[in-house]
């Protein structure tokens, strides 16, 4: 069971990165700003998370010492967009605490520790589940953590590779098996494979940003373009109730088509 679901997700992998090439996660200009859309995206869509960065970016507020010095309630004010702004606010000043206590304040010191270690005090954060944790390891610390969502969830459950009861750990385990087998594929089949964008589809990627576009190892650039895709998928194709299956680029995968 578990050679094949391996085997599906790497031709899956393979199917969506043909069809509609690199996603260009994430949409942002720095290692922070990642960490901030993290936690802002939580419970809310993309577009609201949108207005509160323009919010953060036109105060200036988009730096660990921006967001160390701003009183709370302007913080508030500034992300309200992305809705739980309470929370949100008060959990992005526990993040810096942490970065300050921790690792005087350095992103690159942070990074430079072990992930399972950084993922465990990730996880010790007040709001900080496992996909927000893995969001930051690999997008922003280009860590190699597979980011486990509702759609890989659901993608997961329909095509039969997993029950849907899996938990977050088991699904991670699986997809991360899977693709770090295709990490010797020459570095064209895993990033600026604008050529195979031939069809015109739904999806639309993010356009190129400073963070999308940074060197990285292949593993964690598999892993990047494969979370991005299946949000690609996950959003036009597969949703939570009434999937098109037609037009989807998986369809040829479902057990039912087989
Ligand atoms: S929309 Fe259909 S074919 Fe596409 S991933 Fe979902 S279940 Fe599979």
């Amino acid at each position: 069971m578990q050679v094949r679901a391996k085997k599906e997700i790497r031709a899956y992998y393979a199917a969506l990165i043909q069809a509609w090439g690199p996603q260009h996660w994430w949409p942002a200009e720095s290692a922070f700003e990642v960490i901030v859309g993290a936690y802002l995206t939580q419970n809310t869509a993309w577009t609201n998370v949108e207005k509160a960065l323009g919010n953060l970016r036109s105060a200036g507020l988009l730096t660990i010492k921006a967001i160390r010095g701003v009183s709370v309630a302007e913080l508030q004010r500034l992300i309200r967009p992305a809705g739980y702004f309470r929370l949100k606010a008060e959990r992005l000043k526990l993040f810096v605490d942490f970065l300050d206590t921790k690792y005087g304040g350095s992103l690159n010191r942070m990074f430079e520790a072990p992930t399972k270690t950084l993922r465990d005090e990730l996880l010790g954060l007040n709001g900080v589940g496992p996909e927000t944790a893995d969001s930051i390891l690999l997008y922003a610390g280009n860590h190699p953590v597979f980011v486990v969502d509702a759609y890989t969830q659901r993608i997961a459950a329909r095509h039969q590779l997993l029950p849907e009861s899996a938990r977050y750990e088991e699904t991670q385990h699986l997809f991360q098996e899977a693709l770090s087998a295709i990490v010797n594929l020459p570095v064209s089949h895993v990033r600026n494979n604008e050529s195979a964008r031939r069809r015109e589809t739904p999806n639309r990627a993010h356009p190129p940003s400073r963070m999308s576009s940074a060197e990285r190892p292949t593993l964690a650039q598999i892993y990047n373009e494969m979370h991005g895709l299946i949000v690609g998928v996950g959003k036009h194709y597969c949703r939570k109730s009434q999937p098109e299956c037609d037009g989807c680029p998986l369809r040829s995968f479902l057990p039912s088509h087989k």
